[in-house]
């Protein structure tokens, strides 16, 4: 089994993390992907969206009739800042066999090199790399051994962000059709991001 794994806040989950993770998994032919929101991520300030509950809501309602996409609550449960290494190490013991690509844009690719213990991270897992506007991908930047362990995988440019959806919202615009339906109204329902302060 090959497994993609889809980290990040998903605060709100929305159609760039769902493109890229149906292209990944298209073109690296995995399996399943797998959606994994982080409690705290090393790279963000606090989260100052709404909670965990939410968070894994959405994803969950996201994931809804995709019978490869999962939601999984690990990082949420374990708590503290959700470092990727330790999710890796700990579904590499869970699920001995399978096979996990770590999926991400542009964005991330940029700062492979900062994550903590990454040179553990390439010496057993794959990644996947995506573009994103905004973002350089030159694998060339990168250290020999973290660039051997990214693919490139194609994508359409997908302009949508988890903050301009938090910045819309929070000033009144709409946010329809940039993530899914069900996603959009479980917002509206739960009043998500209304009078948040954006980034
Ligand atoms: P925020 O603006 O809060 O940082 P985000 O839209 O960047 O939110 P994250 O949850 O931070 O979403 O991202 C999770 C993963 O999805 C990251 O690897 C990120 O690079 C990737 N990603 C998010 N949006 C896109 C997009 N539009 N195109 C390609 N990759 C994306
Ligand atoms: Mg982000």
């Amino acid at each position: 089994m090959d497994i993609g794994i889809m980290g990040g806040t998903f605060d709100p989950i929305h159609f760039g993390h769902l493109i890229a993770a149906e292209r990944a998994m298209e073109d690296a032919r995995l399996n399943e992907v797998w959606f994994v929101p982080s409690h705290t991520p090393p790279h963000k300030q606090k989260t100052t969206g709404p909670n965990a509950e939410h968070r894994l809501a959405m994803v969950e309602l996201a994931v809804e009739g995709n019978p490869c996409f999962r939601a999984m609550d690990d990082e949420l449960k374990r708590g503290g800042t959700s470092y990727t290494y330790d999710t890796l190490e700990s579904f590499r013991q869970t699920y001995a066999g399978y096979r996990f690509h770590f999926i991400i844009g542009a964005d991330m690719v940029q700062i492979l090199p900062q994550w903590h213990r990454i040179e553990n991270i390439v010496r057993h897992f794959r990644f996947i790399g995506l573009q994103r506007p905004g973002y350089e991908l030159d694998l060339a930047k990168l250290p020999p051994d973290i660039r051997a362990a990214v693919s490139l995988v194609p994508m359409p440019e997908i302009g949508i962000s988890s903050t301009d959806i938090r910045t819309r919202a929070s000033s009144g615009q709409s946010i329809r059709y940039l993530l899914p339906d069900s996603v959009y109204h479980y917002i509206k329902e739960n009043q998500l991001y209304e009078t948040m302060v954006p980034k």
